[in-house]
């Protein structure tokens, strides 16, 4: 009995031993060094300065970084027609005019993303009435058409008036000047990416027009290229750059102030 006494006393200590052993073991709190105090200067960037340009004197004018695409008296430098050849649009008081006929006409350069300022004018003489109203477009990238259309008093589908991305966004508002007035699109256009193997966008292309500097089109996600009839096609040709296309739609519209800034 003694001996099992001894033996229980010796089993006790051993085992409470090694869990004294154990507890010992364990890793300490660990403890890290205080954060430092934040200032003002730790979240401030410095480095690379921004790169500085200069505005235009007004914001019609081009700044100092953009690609003038029409100066107001030449329009063979950077445009030609469909098939690469001058155009029959003609240059008239500072303006480039859609002749009836001529078909479209392109930008020599081809973009992806970027911004646009482009000026319009329709007829001050009205003539026609919905689509027929000083009828025009601004296709970017060769695919997708910002409406250009006499919709000052002159009813037509709400997605194919002026600012309309045609058939697929109606304008926010309908901010149109006069007929025979100028008006002006400011364009931030972000153009697609596509997968190696697939033909859908990987990211659709995006568009934000200022009409007269009033926000008719937020950031709207396209569908796919403008289509008169039927539904946009989401599942399309792969593109890379394109140029800017100005329709011919059979009206004497005027542009002028057309210049370009790559993103
Ligand atoms: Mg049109």
């Amino acid at each position: 009995m003694k001996k099992l006494l001894i033996i229980s006393s010796m089993l006790f200590t051993c085992v409470y031993g090694i869990g004294q052993t154990q507890q010992a073991a364990k890793p300490a709190v660990q403890k890290y060094p205080e954060r430092e105090k934040m200032t003002p200067g730790m979240t401030e960037i410095w480095e690379p300065e921004v790169k500085i340009i200069q505005p235009g004197v007004t914001n019609s004018d081009a700044p100092s970084d953009a690609i003038v695409l029409f100066n107001g008296t030449d329009v063979n430098s950077e445009w030609t027609d469909m098939q690469g050849n001058p155009t029959k649009w003609i240059v008239k008081d500072g303006a480039l005019i859609s002749v009836r006929g001529a078909g479209y006409i392109k930008s020599k350069r081809k973009f992806g993303s970027f911004q646009l300022h482009i000026e319009w004018k329709t007829p001050s003489e009205v003539t026609g009435e919905s689509q027929g109203r000083g009828n025009s477009g601004v296709f970017l990238q060769e695919l997708y058409e910002i409406q250009v259309l006499d919709s000052y008093d002159n009813r037509t589908y709400r997605n194919g008036q002026a600012a309309s991305m045609y058939k697929q966004y109606a304008p926010l508002v309908n901010v149109c000047r006069k007929p025979g007035e100028w008006q002006t699109y400011d364009v931030i256009y972000t153009a697609p990416t596509f997968r190696n193997d697939s033909t859908v966008y990987a990211t659709p292309p995006k568009v934000t027009v200022l009409q007269n500097g009033v926000l008719v089109q937020n950031n709207v996600v396209l569908r796919g290229p403008t289509e008169y009839i039927g539904i946009p096609e989401y599942f399309i040709k792969k593109h890379g750059p394109g140029s800017i296309e100005l329709q011919d739609h059979g009206n004497p519209v005027a542009f002028r102030n057309i210049w370009i800034r790559e993103l």
